[in-house]
């Protein structure tokens, strides 16, 4: 991806570094070529010739959000089988392209994708690697696996249609492997599976089943390492959970119902996880509107406060979560990612600074990007999000982009475009 040239002065904000530290009440931020040269208190900023500045009007310098589970091709469904068969790749991959851009203006400057249709999100990373597209910095994950009569093998026979798009439907080790070396062709980064079933399929895929052998997850994880690449997985069931870590996932999303044993086996690799889980009380509050059944809505209450008190366990645990929120469905559009980050402290618990941690440093781990972004310290890539406002002491401010005053990735001001002048 591009970085920016020349020097950039971000000043007169409170500092939030992304570690979890205290904020630093008059900070600065100085970006040269695409990088951070100093974060810190203003009075030991570098006097920098030159450069362009950004008056933070007295807000927030936080580093920029990472989302941890972004459906870039999910284009705000209200049914789960629009997701593969609705539109052709063609639209999908236009409407993903306008999802990545948003995700960038909405502040966040990474992203990792839970899964997309078709090889969409390899694609989408290589457009914005190479400046076509504007988007987060990604990492992709292509189609995902699932085993036959799976939760996300929905088509019926009937239809003589299969998964194709969304998912690469398996039976056993042998095709578990051959999925992976698909993806592996295709070049994504991370192999996503559902080891475990959902609220949303109450009748032979709730959110208590498994749909996944364990042998089939051991072969995953074989082929995939083999071939360097990382395995996470949809995990509510507490089984399913324990078979994710005990084959050698790389992450959970989700970790629903982690048990003390789950618990240990997460904590033993330091395995991260992502609960996703505003979807969940979004899904309780507006799943009427959509037609949801009682017991779907009753699931996900279910997995709401399954989900909640698992996150809390983990964090004070010394786990480590990611923040990511499976936006992209009618009633949590695209656009809306930093709900999921109010909503960390509001519902759960956290504090604005553990959730902002989780939603930065955290992300910038699970992505493999742990080293380049994700906190305000000299020598990261300078991805930055500047807010007009206190956002610990109102962390909802991040879902309001009229309140931001930049967003910066690669030294690059993406938006909005804010008075820069020359120091
Ligand atoms: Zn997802």
């Amino acid at each position: 991806m591009k970085s920016g040239n020349g020097s950039l002065l971000i000043r007169n904000g409170q500092l939030v570094d992304g570690t979890g530290a205290a904020p630093v009440a008059d900070g600065a931020v100085v970006i040269t070529d695409g990088r951070i040269v100093y974060a810190g208190a203003a009075d030991g900023a570098p006097a920098v010739e030159g450069a362009w500045v950004i008056d933070a009007r007295g807000g927030t310098i936080l580093p920029g959000l990472v989302e941890a589970h972004f459906h870039p091709t999910y284009f705000n469904v209200a049914a789960l089988e629009d997701l593969d068969i609705k539109y052709p790749v063609e639209y999908v991959t236009l409407l993903a392209s306008a999802n990545a851009r948003l995700a960038l203006e909405c502040g966040y400057t990474s992203a990792r994708s839970g899964g997309s249709l078709f090889n969409i999100d390899v694609w989408l990373k290589e457009a914005i690697e190479n400046g076509i597209a504007a988007g987060p910095r990604l990492a992709a994950s292509g189609r995902e696996i699932c085993s036959a009569g799976g939760l996300m093998d929905w088509n019926p026979e009937f239809r003589k249609i299969g998964m194709e798009g969304l998912v690469l439907i398996i039976n056993g080790p042998t095709e578990a492997r051959a999925a992976v070396r698909k993806l592996v062709k295709d070049g994504v980064e991370w192999v996503k599976t559902y080891p475990t079933g959902d609220a949303a399929a109450p009748d032979t895929n709730d959110h208590h089943a498994l749909c996944m052998t364990f042998d089939e997850m051991q072969a995953v994880v074989a082929t995939a390492h083999n071939h360097n690449l990382k395995v996470t997985g949809h995990c509510r069931a507490t089984e399913g959970i324990k078979n994710a870590l005990r084959s050698g996932y790389d992450a959970v999303e989700h970790a629903t119902f982690i048990d003390d044993e789950g618990l240990d086996l997460l904590l033993k690799r330091d395995v991260p996880a992502v609960p996703a889980l505003q979807f969940e009380w979004a899904s309780v509050e507006y799943g009427k509107g959509f037609g949801m059944s009682q017991r779907v809505i009753d699931g996900h209450k279910e997995t709401l406060e399954g989900g909640a008190e698992s996150a809390r366990r983990i964090l004070r645990a010394g786990g480590r979560l990611g923040m990511g929120g499976d936006y992209g469905f009618a009633w949590t559009p695209h656009g809306t990612y930093a709900k999921e980050l109010t909503f960390f402290v509001k519902y759960v618990g956290l504090s604005p600074l553990e959730v902002l941690k989780c939603a930065t440093k955290t992300g910038a781990e699970i992505m493999g990007l742990g080293a380049e972004t994700g906190t305000l310290e000299a020598g990261k890539l300078g991805d930055v999000l500047v807010v007009d406002g206190d956002v610990i002491g109102d962390i909802s401010l991040l879902e309001d982009r009229s309140r931001f005053v930049a967003v910066i990735q690669g030294g690059i001001v993406r938006g909005p475009v804010s008075q820069l002048c020359i120091q």
